[in-house]
């Protein structure tokens, strides 16, 4: 596997004589809920990365382990970069990668703060660099891996700390899921025209899970939900 962690400089420069493909893993360090640990969203966003960097060539970048969780700052743990942060953050690195001579990066995204952050970026970028393309992959807004997991578990399984996470843990870090700290819960999510922000995610979602009761998720949803997550991004490497 080319991981960039483990390449020289030499061998990324014969890497780029061949190939200009990349693969960014995205994360957050935050809550979620009383029975994930805080590194969810990092664990996940860097499973699936590493799991398209063994079945390509395609280098694979370190992960970004923190990104915008504001929403969740009221719960201990959670560190939190500022959005106009984590666009410096976005920016300084697909500038370097750009000086390189790395053209096309699939960001694989573990957390649904980081999006409006990380299209600013791509779209400011656009303007300045003609040749740079960005995919991006985020296992809960894509159709074919979430449908993966509502035909294993059922509809609303797919948010913040709920169902469809927890199987994706169960399958990638079982070390990090405490099923046996919950107390039961069936909040489904209702849709809502307010932001959802720290002044109302407490609010709304107590003990920070956002949907079904977790307890309903199982290890061979998360480990189909993985395989379909790997694939759909393999597929996108290469038809690129
Ligand atoms: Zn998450």
């Amino acid at each position: 596997m080319n991981l960039l962690a483990e390449m020289s400089w030499d061998e990324t420069k014969e890497y780029l004589a061949r190939d200009n493909r990349l693969i960014l893993p995205l994360g957050a360090t935050e809550e979620h809920g009383r029975h994930l640990g805080l590194g969810t969203d990092h664990i996940e966003a860097e499973a699936i990365a590493l799991g398209v960097g063994e079945q390509t060539d395609v280098v694979v970048a370190p992960t970004l382990n923190y990104g915008m969780s504001h929403a969740q700052l009221g719960f201990a743990g959670t560190l939190s970069l500022r959005p106009t942060t984590l666009i410096a953050i976005l920016e300084d690195l697909f500038r370097s990668l750009y000086r390189h001579g790395f053209r096309r990066v699939l960001v694989v995204n573990g957390h649904g703060g980081n999006t409006a952050s990380l299209t600013s970026t791509v779209q400011t970028l656009a303007l300045e660099f003609k040749n740079l393309r960005v995919k991006n992959f985020e296992w809960w807004t894509d159709q074919e891996s979430y449908r993966v997991i509502i035909d294993m578990l059922g509809e609303q399984v797919g948010s913040h700390a709920s169902p469809g996470e927890t199987a994706f843990m169960l399958a990638v870090r079982p070390s990090a899921v405490k099923l046996d700290r919950l107390t039961g819960r069936d909040a489904p999510v209702k849709p809502s025209r307010e932001f959802t922000t720290m002044n109302t995610f407490a609010q709304k979602y107590p003990d920070g899970i956002m949907g079904l009761d977790p307890r309903m998720a199982t290890r061979e949803a998360g480990e189909a939900l993985l395989k379909k997550s790997i694939e759909i991004c393999v597929r996108e490497l290469e038809n690129w």
